[in-house]
């Protein structure tokens, strides 16, 4: 290479990477950068993380926003990053605040989810819910439009999406937050988005049909993958501590219902007796008795 030409590549080079942050920076305070081509958007630490990931070939997007507010900025910056399209939603579980925004999108993307995503979007949906007058002006302007879009693509366990130079695997959590739970791999950038199964100082909803040993089963799972990066469905980003931190817990709560389990105690005795001030200052603390329950089934094998 010519003097002259490699002087040219340097300036080029470092024009994209002063370009590529001052991307970042313009995208507002509400994205992070979690590596090149790789953003998270949340408006609030309670709120859901919506990805965008670029590629070559398109972005992919994990997630819509947790309001239809978050995702038209999601599309704004979209529009900044890449003249490219959206091509792939992917869900990481079925609830509004993962979903609602999926119209936003999808024509032209395509929106993914593991098998039984659309049946249990369907039963949830309202589709008059951004008409109640009991909504603010400005929520109602930002549902306009709103249609429920179901994933159409719905895969069995374990799927790759392929796309520019990026491998996708999409792997399903049973049993682990909704009826359909997807945690987003990338296996070369080591960056995971881990659905909505364990909240960094959270206390999770359990629902009926959720079990505690699949919930350990997930981030079991999820932690042997070995991730640099973690990206949960609601909170900030870190490490597998968030794994770490959510087996503990919950170890914990099975070992404390099951003592009082033998004690000859009641499931209504124990939601009253029950303390865990190792973690009272984790938010959603109206959520325990639903913890409470799950740990029953646990210890008394009902799940
Ligand atoms: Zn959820």
């Amino acid at each position: 290479m010519k003097l002259r030409e490699l002087f040219i590549s340097v300036v080029a080079a470092y024009l994209a990477v002063f370009a590529s942050s001052a991307w970042a920076q313009e995208l507002g305070p509400h994205f992070r950068k979690i590596k090149e081509g790789i953003y998270v958007q949340s408006a609030r630490e309670v709120n859901s993380n919506g990805g965008i990931i670029l590629t070559q070939e398109g972005v992919v997007l994990i997630d819509t926003g947790q309001t239809l507010t978050d995702s038209r900025e999601m599309l704004e910056a979209v529009k900044k990053l890449t003249p490219l399209p959206i091509r792939f939603v992917i869900n990481t579980e079925v609830h509004a605040d993962h979903t609602t925004g999926n119209f936003v999108f999808s024509p032209p993307a395509f929106v993914m989810n593991h098998e039984g995503a659309s049946d249990a979007m369907r039963k949830a949906d309202n589709p008059n819910r951004f008409n109640n007058p009991a909504l603010s002006a400005e929520i109602r302007e930002a549902g306009k439009g709103y249609r429920l879009v179901t994933p159409q693509i719905e895969y069995y366990e374990k799927t790759t999406l392929r796309l520019g130079e990026r491998t996708f695997e999409l792997l399903q959590l049973k049993n682990a937050h909704s009826e359909a739970d997807t945690a987003v791999w990338l296996p070369n950038e080591r960056v995971l988005f881990a659905a909505s199964v364990a909240i960094p100082n959270s206390i999770n909803n359990v629902r009926p049909f959720v079990t505690i040993p699949d919930i350990l089963a997930a981030t079991r799972m999820m932690r042997s993958l070995n991730p640099e990066v973690v990206i949960p469905g609601h909170g900030s980003f870190g490490t597998t501590k968030i794994f770490d931190d959510s087996e503990r817990y919950y170890t914990l709560l099975v070992e404390r219902v099951g003592a009082m389990v033998r004690e000859g105690k009641s499931l209504d005795q124990i939601k009253l007796e029950l303390r865990m001030p190792e973690y009272e200052s984790w938010s959603y603390q109206e959520r325990m008795p639903s913890n409470i329950e799950a740990a029953y089934r646990a210890v008394t094998k009902r799940s």
